[in-house]
């Protein structure tokens, strides 16, 4: 078959590759100079060390983006800093998981958080007995703040709003329990190491796409946006026998106005959350762990802080991500609050100063409560692959790639995956 997939985000990359396995004739169209699209470098002054379009982290639990990465030569041993799950806070330790099984490892983590009140910490543990018990499965309707409305304050300020901000993009209040209580079980109940934070040690743009780059060589055709899709399928004009759609949505449902108009309209109504990253310099400074979490407020953008010195990256360069971003993008003045905020909470050997504000307004997909998303399948032989069709996980690296994966296997190739489970169900 002479496949075409548009579109070379982790989502087009993860189905160009099961396609090419599979003996089909692939050509991948990118409108960009680059693969990886919302998880690409962006050059800065110095080329040695680019920025990330924000910074990315990836959990033990993505096991098909470990797996893609693998079958693209990366060894992900290598490319990513595999750390016990940690929220530390500056001057608190914070929720820490011992190494062990998983349930274990939870309960002693949970029971030996010095900074909750042992009720609070049997009400997390008593919450989360409840949620195992029912196969972390809720009403579709039900926001994250209301499965949570029982736990104690600081266990909802330190894990709950931060794990939920960090993995859904959405504030827990406007946020969906059912997608938020799948990444908990596949994090925490998903095998050893499936809560382990894997941290980029290299720029996006050398995880990845570019090894991907290479691997498609002369099938990949990069700066070539695709204006039209006919039946049948014509690609601006180029017979294929089928297209796997790994665009955004909004380009998505643009491509498909035509052909599969109620298909079109639900990729169209998606609503958007931003994530703004600013990047601070303090040259020689160094925080005590290589991520931290950070208490967010009026004046307090930013979720998390990472050192990229720690991480492979620019020395003294610090990454300070805000997620849910919409309030500072309406309002401004975010790298000026960032700054101020890491003056407030963290020490410095040298004055921190801005160097970079990146801001993605269409970061990820609003990951509300009882969200239809379009489904993988449009027509036959016409498949959607990106973050953001139906699905168990939200707009994740492991997301786009289950959906890449899914496509591919919609158009014949047996592709499955690592994971278990058909990612077009929901959770
Ligand atoms: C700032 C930021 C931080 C994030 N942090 C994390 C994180 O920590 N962990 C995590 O798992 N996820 C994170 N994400 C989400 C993650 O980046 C996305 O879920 C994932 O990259 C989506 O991949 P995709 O292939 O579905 O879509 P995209 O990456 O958007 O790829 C779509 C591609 O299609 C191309 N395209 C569009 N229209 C056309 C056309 N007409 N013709 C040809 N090409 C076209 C685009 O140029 C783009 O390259 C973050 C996202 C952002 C923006």
């Amino acid at each position: 078959m002479r496949t075409a997939v548009i579109g070379g985000g982790w989502a087009g990359i993860a189905a160009a590759v099961a396609l090419a396995d599979a003996g089909h004739d692939i050509t991948v169209f990118e409108m960009a100079p680059q693969l990886g699209g919302r998880a690409r470098s962006v050059a800065g002054q110095d080329a040695a060390w680019p920025y990330d379009n924000g910074q990315h982290i990836l959990i033990g639990a993505y096991r098909d983006s470990l797996a893609l990465m693998r079958r693209l030569g990366i060894a992900p041993e290598q490319a990513l800093a595999r750390l016990p799950l940690a929220l530390p806070y500056p001057g608190e330790p914070g929720l820490r998981l011992p190494p062990g099984p998983p349930l274990i490892s939870f309960t002693r983590g949970v029971l030996s958080h010095r900074g909750w009140p042992l009720s609070a910490r049997l009400g997390l543990l008593s919450a989360a007995t409840g949620w195992l018990a029912r196969g972390f499965r809720c009403a579709p309707g039900l926001s994250v703040a209301e499965l949570c409305v029982g736990l104690a304050a600081a266990v909802k300020r330190d894990l709950v709003e931060p794990l939920c901000i960090a993995a859904l993009n959405t504030p827990a209040a406007e946020a969906s329990a059912q997608v938020f209580l799948r990444v908990l079980k596949d994090a925490l109940f998903g095998g050893a190491g499936s809560a382990d934070l894997l941290l980029p040690r290299q720029p996006l743009s050398e995880l990845l796409a570019g090894p991907a780059a290479a691997w498609l060589g002369p099938r990949l055709r990069l700066g070539c946006r695709v204006r039209e899709i006919a039946p049948s399928w014509r690609v601006d004009g180029e017979t294929f026998d089928g297209v796997v759609l790994a665009c955004t949505s909004v380009e998505a449902a643009r491509l498909t106005a035509d052909l599969a108009p109620d298909w079109s309209a639900a990729a169209g109504a998606l609503d958007f959350e931003p994530i703004i990253t600013v990047y601070l310099n303090s040259p020689g400074s160094r925080l005590p762990t290589p991520m931290l979490a950070l208490r967010d407020g009026p004046d307090a953008p930013a979720q998390f802080v990472f050192d990229q010195g720690q991480l492979g990256g620019a020395p003294g360069r610090f990454a300070f991500v805000v997620s849910g971003a919409a309030p500072w993008v309406e309002r401004g003045g975010c790298a000026e609050a960032v700054l101020a905020q890491a003056r407030r909470e963290l020490a410095w050997t040298t004055p921190p100063t801005v160097d970079r504000l990146l801001a993605e307004k269409r970061a990820t997909f609003a990951c509300t409560p009882g969200l239809a998303r379009p489904p993988a399948r449009i027509a036959p032989g016409l498949f959607a692959a990106g973050d953001y069709v139906q699905g168990p996980y939200p707009a994740t690296l492991e997301g786009a790639v289950r959906a890449g994966l899914a496509a591919a296997q919609g158009m014949g190739t047996g592709a499955k995956g690592a994971a278990s489970g058909s990612p077009t169900k929901t959770p």
